[in-house]
């Protein structure tokens, strides 16, 4: 039976170290670490994800100092909130939540984010200094999951790593960090031809194709770990409750696979927790205390 990658538990266990390097350090730093968790309009699935990431965020000490703007606030406004934030010396995070209401373009509002406040580590000088090595805030669900393998010991120096997805948001920043650690890394995507000739070679095995169900046994080799990135709402057939399910046809892998990360309860936990590993690591670093969370950066 595989083992279970556990993003649950893993998440609990680093807010408690979290919590622990805030309440330490508090007296020293003078204030709280302030992430602003900024939201335009009321997509309905954000105000779950801002709502279970500002929980988050009281949980280990952190202040919330989001805002929620109307749906028709024109993006001169989103912009001038932005740099408000960006000026402001409390906010050490900040994460403009996405989906934005049809009209704005979010290209110009996350690149106004200052670099050093990039709570979700996308910025296109954060992207760039994960390609050079250089330290900054990481891309969350990426280190999430490299965070999950190191913790349930997964060697990948000199393994055949295989990331299904390409997007900016997933599947190139965990191709890289993959790299980073010495992994031999093929992405696939949307054009790749024999797919499952592919992801069977690899030991381990990252989906983040955005397609429910869509790997099974047919494309895992025996022994590989399986990371399960995609998150997929299933309405019930015969009229009940909705179930979560992953890209990955689970019931048929975890009988191959040496580890595997569910749905829930696998990436998705990790995706908060580094949000507030990166959240941490600029307050350390914007008051001047050491910063002792570097193993979380990939
Ligand atoms: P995108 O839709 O931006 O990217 C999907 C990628 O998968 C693309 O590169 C696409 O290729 C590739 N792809 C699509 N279909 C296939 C296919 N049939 N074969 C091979 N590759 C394919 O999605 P994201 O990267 O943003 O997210 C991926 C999944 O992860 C989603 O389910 C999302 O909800 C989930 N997610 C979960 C998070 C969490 O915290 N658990 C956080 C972020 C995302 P191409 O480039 O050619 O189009």
């Amino acid at each position: 039976m595989a083992t279970r990658l556990d993003g649950r538990q893993l998440a609990s266990e680093l807010e408690e170290r979290l919590q622990a390097v805030v309440s330490e350090r508090l007296e020293r730093a003078g204030r709280p670490p302030g992430l602003a968790v900024l939201r335009v309009g009321d997509d309905p699935a954000s105000g779950v994800y801002v709502a279970n990431k500002e929980k988050a965020c009281s949980r280990i000490g952190i202040t919330n100092l989001g805002a929620h703007l109307p749906a028709e606030t024109p993006a001169d406004e989103v912009l001038r909130t932005i740099e408000r934030l960006n000026a402001d010396p409390a906010v050490d995070g900040i994460l403009l939540q996405l989906p934005l209401p049809a009209g704005l373009d979010e290209r110009p509002l996350l690149a106004a984010i200052d670099p050093e406040k990039d709570a979700d580590g996308l910025h296109t000088l954060n992207l760039g200094r994960l390609l050079k090595g250089e330290p900054g805030p990481r891309s969350c669900t990426p280190a999430g999951v490299m965070a999950l393998l190191a913790s349930a010991g997964v060697e990948l120096a000199g393994k055949r790593a295989v990331v299904v997805g390409r997007s900016i948001l997933v599947g190139q920043p965990m191709a890289l960090m993959l790299q980073a650690a010495n992994a031999t890394v093929t992405i696939a995507h949307s054009r790749t031809t024999n797919l499952a000739e592919i992801t069977r070679q690899a030991d381990v095995l990252v989906v983040a194709a955005g397609r429910p169900l869509m790997l099974g046994a047919e494309h895992v080799k025996p022994g590989a770990v399986v990371v399960d990135v995609g998150i997929h709402r299933l309405e019930s057939e015969t009229g009940g409750k909705a179930r979560l399910c992953g890209d990955v046809r689970f019931d048929e892998v975890e009988p191959l696979a040496s580890a595997i990360s569910p749905v829930p309860g696998g990436v998705g936990p990790m995706t908060v927790t580094l949000l507030l590993v990166n959240t941490v690591a600029s307050w350390c670093q914007r008051c001047g205390l050491d910063q002792p969370l570097a193993d979380l950066l990939p």
